[in-house]
């Protein structure tokens, strides 16, 4: 099954292509998004990567349906900026409620529409969860209650294990922030919705090296892979 290349936001000045990769039987639908902040580069660098490894066949989807935006804020990321509102505070936060920035409410309006059993949105922050408990570098993020927690810790402990600095694993954070596109995932859409956040401080072929092995991670325990 070819790769299907989309785009979202089409004819809007908010348009950055997505792709739609379906595996040979039904099954979850997994959706990776990364660039909702356009300086978070690593992030961005590895949901291409994957994103080519699919288009040229190098990895292949078992069955269900994964969906990957590689860049979601093509200005800001064309500016190197977070961006302007920051778009991950414009998810609708209450059912029936719209978006408040277009570009939020047609990545929102493309999670409902694949009625979702993940959502993993890539990002990269400032410092390290290890040195620093109000550090978000080097976590994975979910909403408190959230099904996700289970298969977030084992995947954390598989990935800690490949990394020899302890300052530099990962942990786990357990939190509730409006308007962004996790919770909504989360609150709204019922998925098992993460943020991935690696440490910008860090080499960037690191970073995107733990972005794949997360995501890939997932990818495992959804069945998608
Ligand atoms: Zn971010």
């Amino acid at each position: 099954m070819p790769v299907q290349r989309l785009t979202l936001a089409a004819s809007t000045p908010y348009a950055t292509p997505y792709y739609v990769i379906r595996g040979e039987s039904k099954g979850p639908h997994v959706m990776v998004v990364s660039g909702i902040h356009g300086n978070e580069r690593a992030s961005v660098a590895a949901a291409q990567q994957l994103a080519n490894q699919f288009l040229t066949q190098h990895l292949k989807i078992r069955k269900g349906t994964l969906i990957i935006v590689p860049i979601v804020n093509q200005s800001a990321f064309r500016k190197n900026i977070r961006g302007v509102p920051d778009l991950n505070r414009t998810f609708p936060r209450k059912s029936g409620m719209a978006a408040r920035h277009p570009l939020a409410g047609a990545l929102y309006q493309l999670a409902k529409r694949y009625g979702l059993e993940w959502y993993l949105d890539l990002h990269e922050a400032n410092g390290l969860s290890q040195v620093r408990a109000s550090s978000l570098g080097q976590t994975l993020i979910t909403n408190p209650g959230n099904r996700s927690i289970p298969q977030a810790r084992r995947l954390i402990k598989d990935i800690n294990r490949t990394i020899s600095k302890k300052s530099h694993h990962f942990n786990l954070r357990l939190h509730e922030l409006p308007g962004s596109s996790r919770t909504a995932a989360a609150r709204l859409l019922k998925a098992r919705a993460v943020t991935v956040e690696t440490c910008w401080s860090l080499a960037k072929a690191d970073r995107v090296r733990y972005q794949i092995y997360l995501v890939k991670g997932f990818l495992r325990k959804a069945g998608l892979l």
